[in-house]
């Protein structure tokens, strides 16, 4: 069995879908592994930090070679698979419902793709879920870079000179990043508010000490979908939020959106008349900027100002703390094939319900049953 991990290939892309610890548990189970040569190096590993953890460290063609499952954190392009064993695994975020294109080309070249953010939302899944381990350090990033980008203090501050207000600081969208994003802001001393669709969220927002802003007018939405994601709200809903955030937005100093929906565009939370209405000075961070945006006018790795108010969004987040960003999501690939690995076959045989889900493309066909049509 032989584990090969690839030098990331899209643009800016730090992370690596492998850590020496990772390397280590791997050749524990019987795989051997091989690194490509300076994979590493956007997560500050080294090629001998590789090596000492008992990977062979070589040229991408050498690596792949004789392959039988592929790690990485953006699926690589079928072209660099080439010399892989037919059939076999590559684990990767595939972001299928976009990249279809990418998807066939697997399909086509005889191996399974397995698509890390199709992993379900299941407690025994919890460690194997990349959406989560990333999401969480973005949330953290988030209110770091809008911190960063805002001319006054978080934290109130008394001084001889007078006092400095505390920062007002509102989380749209209290998913993984959205909680962290709260905690973290709080850390900073900020006035945390936040909202969701989903009413179950509440109590964990007054759980971190921040205060809930929840649309109570119209009755009987609970915006809660399967696994706990959130459902596409009705347009009564969606009114009634847009009113309420209205009001709130014009007073916040930081905003912070989180707000996604699996297999659609990013809901549009902040228009531009609402933009109008915050103070100059004020950060938006969209979180959501590569799936459409949450703000009107975002644009994703870049710095927009309008009226007065900045709008930043990158389009990997996880991305700009790819050391942390790493470790997870490679304990993430090795959580999910060591929970399956047989150890007399000497590799994972996946099991249905998890099979199902993350399987893209299997003998020349793709069968996810999402991806259907
Ligand atoms: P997500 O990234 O899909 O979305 C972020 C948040 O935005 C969600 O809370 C969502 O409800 C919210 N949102 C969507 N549309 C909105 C709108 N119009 N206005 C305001 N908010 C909106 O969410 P997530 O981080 O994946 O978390 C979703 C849920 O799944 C959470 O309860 C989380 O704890 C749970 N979860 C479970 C597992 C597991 O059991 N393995 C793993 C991860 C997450």
């Amino acid at each position: 069995m032989r584990i090969a991990i690839l030098k990331e290939r899209a643009a800016g892309e730090q992370r690596v879908a492998a850590t020496p610890e990772t390397v280590k548990k791997f050749i524990g189970l019987g795989a051997e592994v091989a690194v490509e040569s300076r994979a590493g190096e956007g997560a500050s590993i080294t090629d001998a930090a590789y090596a000492e953890a008992g990977a062979s460290v070589a040229g991408a063609k050498d690596v792949v070679k004789g392959a039988d499952i592929v790690l990485g954190i953006q699926a690589p392009d079928v072209a660099d698979l080439a010399g892989a064993n037919a059939g076999a695994w590559v684990a990767a975020l595939f972001d299928p419902f976009t990249r279809r294109d990418t998807v066939d080309a697997y399909a086509k070249a005889g191996f399974e793709a397995l698509s890390m953010e199709f992993m379900p939302r299941i407690t025994r899944a919890q460690s194997m879920d990349v959406l989560s381990s990333q999401s969480n350090l973005a949330g953290y990033k988030a209110v770091l870079v809008a911190a960063n980008e805002y001319g006054r203090a978080f934290p109130m501050m008394m001084t001889a000179a007078g006092t400095v207000q505390a920062a007002k600081v509102f989380v749209m969208g209290v998913g993984v990043a959205g909680l962290q994003a709260i905690a973290t802001a709080k850390r900073l001393g900020a006035q945390v508010s936040a909202t969701d669709v989903r009413s179950a969220t509440k109590e964990q927002i007054q759980s971190l000490g921040a205060k809930p802003i929840f649309v109570e007018s119209v009755e009987g939405i609970e915006g809660e979908g399967s696994g706990g994601y959130a459902t596409e709200m009705s347009e009564e809903y969606q009114k009634a939020q847009a009113e309420l955030v209205s009001g709130h937005i014009a007073k916040q100093d930081i905003v912070i959106t989180t707000a996604l929906i699996p297999g659609r565009a990013a809901p549009r939370l902040i228009s531009d008349a609402q933009i109008a209405t915050m103070k100059p000075g004020s950060v938006i961070f969209d979180l959501a900027v590569a799936q459409g945006g949450n703000v009107e006018g975002s644009v994703a790795d870049q710095v927009v100002v309008k009226h007065g108010v900045k709008i930043v969004g990158y389009s990997n987040t996880p991305g700009h703390l790819a050391a942390d960003a790493s470790a997870l999501f490679a304990r993430n690939h090795f959580n999910f094939l060591s929970a399956f690995w047989d150890k007399e076959a000497g590799k994972p045989v996946l099991d249905e319900e998890i099979g199902n889900a993350v399987r893209l493309t299997q003998g020349g066909k793709v069968v996810n049953e999402r991806l259907a049509g």
